[in-house]
């Protein structure tokens, strides 16, 4: 049987098989023990002192909104590039995504960019770790402390990976993890928000259970709902697949850095791409390479594809999407960076569960394919 490449994919071995039919055999199928040992285990793991576990990294992401207090007549800035959920949260509480572009080098949020979108209605910005490589907050963590606003990191793509030394989750007021199959560690569905303050901690739980309370008003069943909340849980059936995963992230990430390198290694001399920058701080959630001669891209995808290589294109830029065209009255030449990276990327096949006659494989059929 011939391996899959795919551009990023799960590894689940016999393990999580066996930590996920204890769940089975259980007392608790939703949110329970499991659920609670895996925040802990997360918010200890990224060094920060909550953590809220969510159904989904979208739907942690509307989660940040809500405790941040956006609704109408409130902006948050989101770059462009970037999957559309990062944008949408805004949406979903009312607000007003104000899309900014990226750097060229990192596919990252332009701080400039960022300051040239402040209003007096900003209350927020959204910043995405691309393919997990984080941010630059030097200069972001700079902005929003100057301008009072709101810090919410979607590390979607970056659990494990570092700023500066410091665990990706330790630094922005909240911090949004994913664990779609294609992330760090899966739990199937889910995500996961860490935050050192307590008063976001409060909201999120809140949020996450309809906005409701036990009070104990009326007397020890007595429960009220004090917010519009919704059924965002995360179920110990998931969190137990987490916990057995969130035991192999550090050979998980290991595998990703050291795939890269070798990547970045084989293929940097190669003309008509790029390759993005060396990083030990990465995740290394996604793998982009960048034709210069973006007229080929889709020639080339198709005979990648053809050569048993699952590649992907990340991301169509928000703004570009007909959502946010009909909505927003976004359009094609707005923001030429992102736009430019798009025309040009291809995400090539990066998990940790490839061999090395697998990375060799890939090197040498992207090889062929651009000489
Ligand atoms: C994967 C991803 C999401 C969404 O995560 P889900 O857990 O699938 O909801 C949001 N933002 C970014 C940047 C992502 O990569």
């Amino acid at each position: 049987m011939v391996k899959k490449l795919w551009y990023s994919h799960q590894w689940i071995d016999d393990l999580d098989i066996k930590e996920v039919s204890k769940t089975l055999r259980s007392d608790f199928l939703t949110q329970g023990p499991a659920v609670e040992e895996f925040e802990k285990k997360i918010a200890n793991y990224c060094g920060a002192k909550y953590a809220v576990a969510f159904s989904s990294a979208t739907a942690a992401l509307h989660g940040a909104c809500f405790a941040t207090g956006i609704s109408r007549d409130d902006e948050v800035i989101v770059p462009t590039y970037t999957f559309v959920a990062s944008a949408n949260c805004v949406v979903y509480q009312g607000g007003t995504p104000v899309l900014c572009d990226v750097e060229e080098k990192t596919f990252n949020v332009d701080p400039k960019e960022i300051e040239k979108k402040i209003t007096p209605h900003t209350k927020a910005v959204i910043s995405v770790d691309f393919a997990g490589r984080p941010a630059d907050y030097e200069s972001v963590l700079k902005l929003v402390k100057e301008h009072n606003l709101t810090l919410i990191e979607d590390a979607s793509q970056a659990l494990g990976g570092t700023w500066n030394g410091k665990k990706i989750g330790s630094f922005a007021d909240m911090t949004v993890f994913s664990f779609h199959p294609v992330k760090s560690i899966t739990t199937g569905e889910g995500g996961m928000i860490v935050t050192n303050n307590k008063n976001f901690y409060e909201k999120l739980k809140i949020f996450r259970t309809h906005g409701i309370i036990k009070s104990g008003r009326d007397g020890p069943w007595h429960q009220e709902m004090v917010e519009l909340g919704y059924n965002y849980r995360l179920s110990d059936i998931h969190a137990s697949l987490g916990l057995s995963q969130l035991k192999k992230i550090k050979s998980f990430l290991a595998r990703r850095r050291s795939i890269a390198q070798k990547y970045i290694d084989s293929l940097t001399r190669l003309e008509g791409i790029t390759t993005p920058p060396p990083s030990s701080e990465s995740a290394w959630h996604l793998f982009v390479i960048l034709l210069k001669n973006s007229g080929s891209r889709k020639k080339i995808f198709e005979k990648m594809r053809g050569n048993g290589l699952l590649v992907q294109v990340h991301y169509l830029p928000v703004h570009l999407h007909p959502f946010y065209r009909k909505n927003y009255s976004y359009k094609k030449g707005d923001f030429p960076v992102a736009e430019s990276l798009y025309m040009g990327a291809i995400s090539v096949p990066l998990f940790p569960q490839m061999t090395d006659n697998d990375v060799n494989f890939v090197i040498k059929t992207i090889k062929s394919i651009l000489l």
